[in-house]
Order: structure tokens, then C-alpha cells, then sequence
């Protein structure tokens, strides 16, 4: 007798990194769950990766784990920042689709069945992108963002566009070869550019909690970015300098044509004290940026890791438990256990 072939299933990892969202996870899961639970055809797991939170989040995500087979748990030493976390993720993830989405509801669990439905379509990236966001200030610093890291930026990363999105398995393997260590994942997606889908949404308010990102946060993050995925700052440099430079020699033929017939030049202390600001601000510029990209070149030479991990519990394995030391591209080798133990 002939067995009828089993339809395998494909499995989708839901990525969320976790800073202090003690208040937003019973929430979240309990909405990202019911609605993956429906679409057909899927098996799912959440992997939430607790980023050193100083509030309730681990022993809530404990609890979640003891209910939930379908949960894995990565508890950070401490906090590595949100890109680290989804890279972690992403690196853990077995998923034939992965999505990183946040944990505090703003990212709507209700496009979950379309974003699938894209990549069944064929499209190997499902980019979600705000329409709109709650508060103005908010909104202000997030516009701003986007406006200076596309002026400098080599790739170009649509206005809005969250960390809220799919990835198929090969755009994940694509990613996580790539060797750097600070990442920005929305930048790195944009450069990988695989067949893309994009989706727009109205991000709500914060469930709970109060947002980790203020404008200090988001400002060192676009200098990150702009460092790491362009070279036009120190274009930009060159081009400062290359403008001063002539200026500077067109003054010099003036004041010396000046002297040539004679007029005194003693008085001009504005035009001096001009001249010392202008040559001190752009030397100063100038060596900033050339100071972002040898710190940048640093923190790739050091090859520091770019996160600890103190414990992994994969879904269904809550009594798994070990310190561990990982880096991005040690591969999803923890997954069969065969993990890399370092003590801490
Ligand atoms: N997050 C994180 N590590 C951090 C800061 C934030 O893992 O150091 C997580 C946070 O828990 C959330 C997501 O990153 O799931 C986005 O953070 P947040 O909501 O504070 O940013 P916003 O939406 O206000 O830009
Ligand atoms: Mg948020």
C-alpha cells in the first residue's frame, strides 16, 4: 500500500528583542501566538531575546516558557543594544522565514499572515514601513533620522522603514555571513538587496513601558550607521578641505596683490579671528569624522563578540541551561547543543 506523503510544513521564526518589557510580553505573546496559531500551513517559534533588562522580563519570559512549548529564550549578560539582540536572534533562528518584530505592540502581530503570504509569493524580504507614530517628538526625531542617514548613506533606507520584517532563510544566511560587527540591520538588508515586498502600517502606542530610544539613542545610532554603511562623511571632508583650501589660496593672491601696492594691512582682526574659526572648526570636523571611522576600523580589529549570552533555552527545552560565549557568526550551532562553552 502506497503512504501518502506528509505535507511538510515550514517554520517560521518570530525574532523580538526584550529591554524591560515586563509589561508588554504576556500581551504580546498572547496576541502573536492567537493569530500565528491560524495561518495554515506554518509551524512557528518565538525566540525573545532578554537584552540585560533591569526590570521583570526574565522571570516573565520564565513563565512564558513553562506554558509555551513554542518559546525560546536567550538571556543576555548584559545590555548589548537592540541591533546585537537581532543578530542574535537571527543567528538562533532555524526558521525557513525568520521576522524580527518589537515586543511592546508596535509592531502590529496583525500583519503577520500577510508578510507570510508575501514570501510564499517569492519575495525573500517583506520590509514593513510606518505610515505613522504616535507623539510628535517622536515623529520629529525619527524623520530627522532618516533624512541624515539618507544624505550620507550609500544605500538608500526608505523613511519609516521599522525593524519589523521577514527574511527568507537564504536572505538570513546572507546576513549573517556578512563578517562586520556593528550592524545595522535595516541598512545591511537594503545592501543585500534580495526581491523585496514592502508593507506599510500605523505603528500605536507603546502596550506598556516607556520607549528605550530617546533622541541621544537615536543620534548615535544614525552616526553608527552612516560610518558603517558609506564613506561619504569622509567624501564630504575632502570636499570641506578642498573648498577651504581655495578659498584659502584666493584670500592669499588678494592680501598679497594688497601689499604689492602698498595699503596697510594692520587692521582685519575680524577678518584674522574669521579666518582662525573657520580653519579651527572644519580642521576640527574633519578630524571627527576621520576619528568615527578609526573607531569604527577599532571596534572591527578588536573582534570582540558582540554580545554574551549567560543562557539559551531553545522552544521545548526549558530545562536547558548553560553560560555560553557567542558571537554573530558562530553559526546556529547552538541549536544542536554543540555550543561553544566558555565560562564567564
Ligand atoms: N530593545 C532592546 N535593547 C535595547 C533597546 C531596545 O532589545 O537596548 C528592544 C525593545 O525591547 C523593543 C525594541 O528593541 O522590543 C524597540 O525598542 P523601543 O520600543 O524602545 O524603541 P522605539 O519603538 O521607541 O523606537
Ligand atoms: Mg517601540
Amino acid at each position: 500500500m502506497c503512504e501518502i506523503p506528509k505535507v511538510m510544513k515550514s517554520l517560521i521564526s518570530i525574532v523580538v528583542p526584550c529591554y524591560n518589557e515586563a509589561g508588554c510580553l504576556p500581551a504580546f505573546l498572547d496576541r502573536a501566538q492567537a493569530i500565528l496559531d491560524r495561518i495554515p500551513g506554518i509551524d512557528y517559534e518565538i525566540l525573545a531575546i532578554n537584552d540585560g533588562s533591569t526590570d521583570q522580563t526574565a522571570s516573565v519570559l520564565e513563565t512564558m516558557q513553562t506554558r509555551s512549548p513554542r518559546l525560546g529564550v536567550i538571556q543576555f549578560v548584559r545590555n548589548f543594544g537592540h541591533q546585537a539582540a537581532l543578530s542574535a536572534g537571527l543567528s538562533h533562528a532555524r526558521g525557513d522565514a525568520v521576522i524580527c518584530m518589537d515586543a511592546d505592540l508596535q509592531h502590529p502581530p496583525e500583519l503577520l499572515p500577510e508578510m507570510i503570504g508575501r514570501w510564499q509569493q517569492g519575495f525573500d524580504i517583506v520590509q514593513t514601513v510606518r505610515r505613522s507614530q504616535p507623539g510628535l517628538a517622536k515623529s520629529f526625531s525619527s524623520r530627522a533620522f532618516y533624512s541624515v542617514l539618507n544624505l550620507f548613506s550609500e544605500v538608500e533606507i526608505t523613511d519609516g522603514a521599522a525593524d519589523f520584517r521577514l527574511m527568507s532563510r537564504r536572505a538570513v544566511d546572507a546576513l549573517m555571513a556578512l563578517p562586520e560587527h556593528t550592524r545595522f540591520i535595516r541598512g545591511l538588508v537594503a545592501w543585500l538587496g534580495f526581491p523585496c515586498a514592502t508593507l506599510q502600517f500605523d505603528a500605536p502606542e507603546r502596550h506598556a513601558g516607556r520607549s528605550a530610544y530617546g533622541i541621544k539613542k537615536m543620534f548615535g545610532m544614525a552616526l553608527d550607521a552612516m560610518v558603517t554603511l558609506s564613506a561619504r562623511p569622509l567624501h564630504l571632508a575632502l570636499w570641506i578641505a578642498a573648498f577651504v583650501l581655495v578659498s584659502a589660496f584666493v584670500y592669499a593672491v588678494y592680501i598679497i596683490d594688497l601689499s604689492a601696492h602698498g595699503v596697510a594691512l594692520v587692521r582685519g582682526w575680524t577678518s584674522t579671528i574669521l579666518l582662525i574659526l573657520v580653519m579651527g572648526s572644519v580642521n576640527l570636523l574633519c578630524t571627527g569624522i576621520l576619528g568615527l571611522y578609526l573607531r569604527a576600523a577599532l571596534v572591527e580589529v578588536r573582534k570582540r563578540p558582540d554580545y554574551l549570552i549567560s543562557s539559551y533555552i531553545p522552544p521545548g527545552h526549558r530545562s536547558f541551561e548553560s553560560a555560553t560565549l557567542h558571537k554573530t557568526s558562530d553559526e546556529r550551532d547552538s541549536q544542536n547543543f554543540a555550543v561553544r562553552k566558555v565560562q564567564i
